[in-house]
């Protein structure tokens, strides 16, 4: 048995990431368990076809679908979780989203806390992680308390004129709120280069606001925190009574042995117990599922606080779309995820139903396409990856996936995460798409189909592409019909805390990752006040 600490919090991302930062001056001892490794700093960073096409950064894990068909899901163990790779986008949800917001698949439900009660929480995150943007330009935005800690970043040219069209089209295009340390008053001086491989890619300067960055580090800095990497928690085990961990059972395997502090193990696969006052889990939605699925007992006879059978349950990532289209005139985009589009987000003239958010992507690039096989064969003929690639304007758009019960996580017989999901609200992404290819003629992109100067394709996101993973955990005020309090205390476990994506009862159609941070700074405050 190793020693007591005053929390154990579980999973180094998002969630966990920027808990621990908020937590560490407190001087309460505090132990961050990653099943992942710091993620190496090397040159195959910024190589999209080490990225995109050899995969280097996505976990070997096998999950398998509903139909128990095994595949390999898009996730990232590292120090700092998926933010290690993130797009950095952060928004945050609107405040409609914390409402019932009717949709036309269904009902988007209400959360448990209003967006005025997350207000001062979404200021303090989007200080944390250096967020750039501009209030006022996106009609859709919720109040705020505070401007942008630091000035949108600026469209390139090809992205400016994009901005211009939409607005000649009668929306309302804006800077898309963006974490990156870029500094274009003082460019000597910034972190962020400015460069081509951010979007899906680890940032080899360190200059994206992920939360090893922001998170991990700072929190390092406070000698009572204490990291253990390629540390996995496997089991919660909990007093006869059921309402107290008692014991965090982690898997230490080694990994790389870069004998850093924290790593000593490397190498050998060992097995450890720790003990905390507050155990918060982090693990992303996915793996919060399994591991509480995963500790079962006597007290939680269906996996720990799954009384109410919620756990793993409205397991939710969007029902997104990245789309590309090929512009008339070259794209020379560097940086291209500089714009927004927010006026099908609610219903509006164009649709009487919320549709969803258009965004940019990083620009895609020819290696990324031989990764991605429909583009190949349709454009390819024709047109040649290196003609697409300097064409190429490429959009993400998401449209809000509705939480349903049979969209869940369970485990097999032999422990493998079983992702059972089917996507919902298809006509929403449907119109959002075509609402887009309307208006390719009025956005300087050739408008249809068809190659070499008509072409336009899409992707749909299969479910392997777990980047926006949330649900799973629910908060809510009925523990018959959510796992969390709105504390995201654990109803049936007085020292349970979850703080990764897991806990939202709906997704929005905004990326999550800002309001994950947030919720992770409010319930660090609630923290602090027990410690
Ligand atoms: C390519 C990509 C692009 C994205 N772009 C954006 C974007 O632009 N904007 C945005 O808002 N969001 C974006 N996202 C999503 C965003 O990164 C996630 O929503 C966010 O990181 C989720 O935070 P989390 O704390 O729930 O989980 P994570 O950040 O995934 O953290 C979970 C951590 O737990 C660790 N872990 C798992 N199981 C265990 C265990 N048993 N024991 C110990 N540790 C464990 C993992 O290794 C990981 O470090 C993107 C994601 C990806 C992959
Ligand atoms: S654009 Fe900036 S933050 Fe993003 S990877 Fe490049 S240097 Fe890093």
């Amino acid at each position: 048995m190793s020693e007591h600490y005053d929390a154990i919090i579980v999973g180094s991302g998002a969630g966990g990431g920027t808990l621990a930062r908020h937590l560490a001056p407190s001087g309460k001892r505090i132990l961050l368990l990653e099943r992942g490794d710091w993620l190496p700093r090397e040159p195959q960073n910024w190589d999209a076809g080490d990225v995109f096409v050899e995969n280097r950064y996505i976990s070997k894990d096998t999950w398998y679908d509903g139909e128990d068909k095994p595949f390999q899901p898009q996730v990232h163990y590292y120090v700092g979780g998926a933010t290690k790779l993130y797009g950095a986008a952060l928004y945050r949800m609107r405040e409609e989203d914390f409402g019932d917001l009717r949709h036309h698949g269904g009902l988007s439900p209400a959360w448990p806390i209003s967006y005025a009660e997350m207000e001062p929480y979404y200021c303090k995150a989007e200080q944390m992680y250096e967020v750039h943007g501009s209030r006022g330009e996106d009609p859709t935005e919720p109040p705020a308390s505070a401007p942008y800690p630091h000035p949108a970043v600026s469209h390139e040219p090809r992205i400016a004129a994009l901005s211009d069209a939409f607005a000649a089209a009668g929306l309302h295009p804006f800077h898309a709120p963006c974490g990156v340390m870029l500094n274009e008053a003082n460019t000597p001086y910034s972190a962020c280069v400015r460069c081509s491989s951010c979007d899906g890619f680890p940032c080899l300067v360190h200059a994206k606001s992920d939360a090893e960055v922001l998170g991990v580090r700072p929190a390092l800095e406070h000698p009572n925190v204490t990291l253990l990497t390629n540390a996995e928690a496997v089991e919660l085990r909990t007093d006869a009574t059921g309402r107290q961990v008692t014991e965090v059972v982690v898997e230490r395997s080694g990994g790389e042995g870069n004998g850093a502090a924290g790593n000593e193990g490397a190498g050998k696969s060992v097995r450890e117990t720790f003990t905390a006052d507050i155990v918060v889990v982090s693990c992303g939605a996915a793996n919060t599922a399994k591991l509480l699925l995963r500790s079962v007992s006597d007290a939680h006879p269906k996996g720990l606080a799954n009384g109410s059978d919620q756990v793993g349950r409205n397991y939710m990532f969007h029902n997104s779309q990245a789309v590309l289209a090929i512009s008339k005139e070259p794209n020379p985009t560097v940086f291209q995820k500089t714009l927004g589009v927010n006026d099908y987000y609610f219903a509006s003239d164009a649709w009487e139903y919320p549709m969803g958010n258009i965004q940019m992507v990083g620009k895609s690039v020819a290696p990324m396409y031989r990764g991605e096989k429909p583009l190949m064969t349709k454009l390819a003929p024709s047109f040649s990856l290196q003609d697409i690639a300097e064409h190429a304007v490429d959009f993400w758009l998401s449209t809000e996936d509705l939480p349903q019960a049979e969209n869940r996580v369970t485990l097999d017989k032999d422990g493998n995460v079983r992702l059972a999901y089917k996507a919902s609200n298809n006509t929403a992404r449907d119109r959002l798409f075509e609402q887009l290819r309307s208006l390719l003629g009025h956005l300087g992109m050739h408008e249809h189909h068809l190659v070499p100067r008509w072409a336009y394709l899409e992707n749909k996101i299969p479910v392997a592409g777990v980047a926006h993973q949330a649900g799973t955990c629910r908060f809510g005020s009925d523990p018959a019909s959510s796992a969390l309090d709105s504390d995201c205390k654990a109803h049936e476990v007085d020292n349970l805390y979850v703080v990764d994506t897991s806990f939202f009862p709906s997704i929005s159609a905004v990326n999550p990752a800002l309001t994950a941070m947030a919720n992770a700074l409010r319930v660090g405050d609630h923290l602090l006040g027990r410690l």
